[in-house]
């Protein structure tokens, strides 16, 4: 099992996990009902994508 050599102080493990935030979620509005919906993913409330019905709606 690999060791560590020496204590990583609070600073340094503090500087690592500056990187470690989640990055927040990407939302456009939907070309065809105007619902936020994700970039390239098909709508989940109408059911379009690229301007045409490609699922059946949901409820
Ligand atoms: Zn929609």
């Amino acid at each position: 099992m690999a060791v560590p050599k020496s204590k990583v102080s609070p600073s340094r493990r503090n500087m690592r996990r500056a990187h470690d935030a989640l990055a927040p979620s990407v939302h456009q509005e939907c070309s065809n009902c105007g619902e936020l919906k994700r970039p390239h993913h098909v709508c989940a409330s109408c059911g379009h994508y690229d301007g045409r019905d490609v699922v059946e709606a949901e409820a």
